[in-house]
């Protein structure tokens, strides 16, 4: 079942209440094996049902009555092989989840009490590798709702380096715009529509392989997509879409009329990125469009998100700091066309 469906695991929706719920390391080892194990505990090794011993002083172990294995709670998550107590985590979590803005890893550690930046930039950096479903499914795909399809450059310092693009980063963004019913208050506000679902990856360059192949990795086959008259968009009608490309996009009242949705998105990542991270290297960009993913398409539903980390980090393998910093580990992307 689904975690996110589940009443046997409340979330908390103020910070007594995750005092309240997560006091200590035992509460939230309660709680993994709760969602682990909604029927109650059955060991891994040996298929026995039934309680398990618990260790007061490793309250992440679990070990079977019948053959005596241990089961750690947190393998295959995110908190695996961390020297991280679990109530930290929990803490890390909730504050990833219901901080709407997100915070940069200097916040994050003065909150948690850290005394290493580097093990507050590790946690935050293992729950942005959660943000983003492994087997993510492809958006738009409804004969009522088109997608608008974009790209535009992010981030770099130009700074001191005369005019143009230097540093910068292209982000394709596809987005499903949907209606909503006539008659609701508000339904004037941009003739009803408004943003469903998002996908953003960072591509190579404008060219119709970068372009349509990221169209094709994050669009269902079928949807009609909006885009400008870009060249680089011109096959997705031999792609199996219904394409309509917008002239004189440069005209704001044109890109109002015709891409509204996704020139909002693109002006709320920015803000965001900036305001938040003061501009991120290229290096890390995908995490946090990942992160940027992850806020938006959750955003009717801010609390899920904390469950929502847990259950989705534990298809995730993160990473280790090292390999973080080494390059050879990759932040998933929904397109295949991160670099
Ligand atoms: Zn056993």
């Amino acid at each position: 079942m689904d975690v996110l469906d589940r009443a046997d695991l409340p979330f908390p929706h103020s910070l007594l209440e995750f005092q309240r719920l997560f006091p200590d390391d035992a509460a939230c080892a309660a709680y993994l094996e709760k969602a682990r194990w909604g029927d109650g505990f059955a060991c891994p090794h040996c298929g026995t049902a039934g309680e398990p011993f618990h260790f007061e002083n490793r309250p992440g172990v679990l070990r079977c009555r019948k053959c005596r294995k241990n089961t750690g709670l947190t393998v295959g998550t995110v908190m695996e092989r961390s020297h991280t107590p679990l109530n930290v985590w929990f803490w890390a979590a909730y504050l990833v989840a219901s901080q709407t803005p997100g915070m940069s890893a200097v916040q994050f550690q003065r909150q948690l009490g850290l005394s290493r930046y580097e093990t507050a930039f590790q946690i935050l950096h293992k729950l942005r590798s959660g943000m983003v479903r492994p087997n993510q499914d492809r958006i738009g795909g409804q004969p009522k709702n088109h997608v608008e399809v974009d790209e535009t450059w992010v981030g770099g310092r130009t700074r001191g380096e005369g005019r143009g693009v230097h540093h910068k980063v292209l982000v394709s963004c596809a987005i499903e715009v949907r209606h909503r019913k006539p008659g609701t208050k508000l339904d004037n506000r941009k003739d009803g529509r408004y943003a469903g679902r998002v996908r953003l990856a960072v591509v190579l360059d404008r060219s119709a392989e970068s372009l349509c192949g990221f169209v094709e990795s994050t669009v269902a086959p079928g949807s009609l997509i909006v885009t400008d008259d870009w060249s680089g968009y011109a096959g997705l009608g031999k792609r199996g879409y219904e394409h309509f490309a917008v002239a004189e996009c440069g005209d704001p009242e044109v890109a109002e009329q015709y891409l509204p949705i996704i020139h909002l998105v693109f002006a709320n990542l920015k803000t965001w990125l900036i305001g938040i991270h003061h501009g991120v290297s290229h290096q890390h960009l995908q995490a946090y469009l990942n992160e940027f993913t992850f806020r938006f398409n959750r955003r009717f539903y801010p609390f899920n998100a904390f469950r929502s980390l847990l259950g989705i980090a534990g298809d995730t393998s993160a990473p280790t700091y090292a390999e973080l910093y080494s390059g050879q580990w990759r932040h998933p992307t929904c397109s295949g066309h991160g670099r």
